[in-house]
C-alpha cells in the first residue's frame, strides 16, 4: 500500500494507549483530527493531523475522517479448531467440553476439512480487526500447520502450536509424550519465528497432561529460543477439583505447572477465574500472564473474573474471546462484556473506555512478549491498525457524530461497533482485511 517514499499519511481520530491506564493517569493518547504516517510497514509518526503533515510534507495524505484508527485488537485465547461449535449455551467447562467442543476437535484429523476450518478461522479473526493471536492449534500436527500456513498467507501474527494432552479427553486426541514432542519440535523448526509466526507450547490443561507430558513441555520451552506458551488455569470449579485428584502433591493448581517451570514471562494462562491470593502473587512475581475472557465465562457459568484483584496484585491481563467457549471473534465485544461484568461485580469495578482500549491491544502485546513490536501507535512499532468506520446512517454513526469528547467516542464503539464497522486492518502495513467499498 505504501508505495510513495515519503510514506503513506492517514488522516482520521487517532486513539491508542502507549501507557498503562491501570497504573497511570492519562494513559489514554487521542488526536481527534489525526494522521498516522506509515513507511515501510511501520508507524514514521503518529499524532494531530497538523503537526505529523507539517514534519512530513512529502507523505501521501489520504482523507479518512468519518473513521477512527486503533491499534490492531490482539487475542491472547482462541481456539481454531472451535469455529464451528460457537453458541452451544447453558453447559459448564466440562461438559461442553465432552459433549461440543471435543467432537468436533477430534474432526481436525481430516487435513482437508481442517484446512477449510482455518481459512474461515483467519478470515475471521481478520474480520475482526485482530491483528494478533495466540491461539491453540489442534490437536494434529498437520491441521496446526495448516493454521499457520494459512495465517501466514493472509498476512496475519499468529502465535500457535500443537495441543498436548495424554489423558482425561478422548482416545484420538492423546499422544504419546515421545509423539508429541517430536511432531512439536518440527512444527517449531518449520514455523517459530517465520516471518510473523510464533510457536507456543500448548498444553490443553493439567488435567489432560500427564507428570511426563509437563516434562515434555518443560524440555521444548528450555530447547528452543523465543518460545511462548499457553493453557488453562483456574477456570471452573469442577476443573480445579479435577486437577486437585490428579496431582495430589500440588498446593493449588498453579503450582502443577510451576513444578515443570512453566509459568513466566511470555506465558499466558487462560481464565483464572478462581485465583487464590498466593496464586496471584506467584502469577505477579513470575511475570506470568492471564487471558481475561469475559464472553466466556459468562456462557460456560465459570464466574465473574477477580479483575480488580489481579490488578492489586500486579498481574498482567489482556483479553482473549476463547471461541468456541466465547461468543465470538470481536475484541471490542469482549472489552464490552468485560465493562459489564466488572461494572456488577461486587464490589463493582468501573472500565472507562481507556482501559477497554489498553485492555484489547498494548495489554495483549505485552503478555505475548510483543510490547516493543505492536500494541500502539509509537514511532517504530509495526503499522499494525484497525480502521473503523461505523455504516452511514446506522445508530452508532448517530451516536458519534453527537459525540462532545474522544473519550465519549471511543466509549460508543466500544459499546456499539461489531465487524460491521471495520473498514480495513492492516498488518505491517499491509491489509489483510478491507471491506467492500
Ligand atoms: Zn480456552
Amino acid at each position: 500500500m505504501s508505495s510513495a517514499e515519503g510514506g503513506e499519511l492517514l488522516r482520521a481520530p487517532v486513539f491508542h494507549t502507549p501507557a498503562n491506564p491501570f497504573l497511570q493517569e492519562r494513559a489514554l493518547e487521542c488526536h481527534w483530527d489525526g494522521g498516522l504516517l506509515i513507511r515501510a510497514g511501520r508507524v514514521a509518526a503518529s499524532g494531530d493531523y497538523a503537526a505529523v503533515r507539517a514534519a512530513h510534507p512529502e507523505a501521501e495524505s489520504r482523507d479518512w475522517r468519518g473513521g477512527f484508527l486503533l491499534p490492531g485488537f490482539v487475542d491472547t485465547h482462541i481456539h481454531f479448531p472451535q469455529v464451528h461449535v460457537i453458541g452451544h449455551l447453558g453447559r459448564s467447562l466440562l461438559d461442553w467440553l465432552q459433549e461440543c467442543a471435543l467432537p468436533e476437535e477430534a474432526r481436525m484429523a481430516d487435513e482437508a476439512y481442517a484446512r477449510r476450518v482455518a481459512c474461515a478461522f483467519v478470515r475471521a479473526v481478520a474480520r475482526h480487526g485482530t491483528t494478533t493471536a495466540l491461539a491453540f492449534g489442534a490437536h494434529f500436527a498437520e491441521a496446526t500447520a495448516a493454521l499457520f500456513e494459512t495465517a501466514a498467507g493472509a498476512g496475519l501474527r499468529l502465535i500457535s502450536g500443537l495441543v498436548l494432552s495424554d489423558r482425561g479427553l478422548r482416545p484420538e486426541l492423546h499422544q504419546t509424550p515421545n509423539a508429541a514432542y517430536e511432531a512439536a519440535t518440527e512444527l517449531i523448526g518449520r514455523f517459530h519465528k517465520r516471518g510473523r509466526l510464533l510457536y507456543a507450547v500448548t498444553p490443553r490443561f493439567a488435567v489432560s497432561t500427564s507428570e511426563a507430558m509437563l516434562e515434555v513441555c518443560q524440555t521444548l520451552v528450555r530447547e528452543h529460543e523465543g518460545l511462548r506458551l499457553q493453557t488453562h488455569l483456574n477456570e471452573n470449579p469442577d476443573e480445579i477439583a479435577e486437577v486437585k485428584r490428579r496431582f495430589p502433591w500440588a498446593v493449588d493448581y498453579l503450582a502443577v505447572y510451576e513444578r515443570f517451570g512453566l509459568c513466566g514471562p511470555r506465558m499466558v494462562m487462560a481464565h483464572d477465574v478462581h485465583p487464590t491470593d498466593s496464586e496471584l502473587g506467584r502469577l505477579a512475581a513470575e511475570g506470568t500472564s492471564v487471558a481475561h475472557c469475559p464472553c466466556s465465562n459468562g456462557a460456560l457459568g465459570s464466574g465473574i473474573f477477580p479483575l480488580r484483584r489481579h490488578v492489586q496484585a500486579g498481574v498482567r491481563c489482556a483479553l482473549g474471546t476463547d471461541v468456541g467457549g466465547g461468543t465470538g471473534f470481536g475484541i471490542l465485544k469482549e472489552a464490552l462484556q468485560a465493562y459489564l461484568l466488572q461494572r456488577v461485580a461486587a464490589p463493582p469495578f468501573v472500565l472507562g473506555p481507556a482501559h477497554l482500549l489498553y485492555l484489547a491491544t498494548r495489554a495483549g502485546a505485552e503478555a505475548l512478549g510483543l510490547g516493543g513490536e505492536t500494541g500502539d501507535f509509537q514511532p517504530g512499532k509495526a503499522a499494525d491498525f484497525v480502521y473503523l468506520r461505523p455504516p452511514a446512517e446506522s445508530p452508532l454513526a448517530g451516536v458519534l457524530a453527537r459525540a462532545e469528547t474522544p473519550e465519549s467516542a471511543l466509549a460508543a464503539l466500544f459499546t456499539m461497533a461489531g465487524p460491521e464497522s471495520v473498514a480495513e486492518v492492516r498488518v505491517e502495513g499491509a491489509a489483510i482485511y478491507r471491506a467492500a467499498a
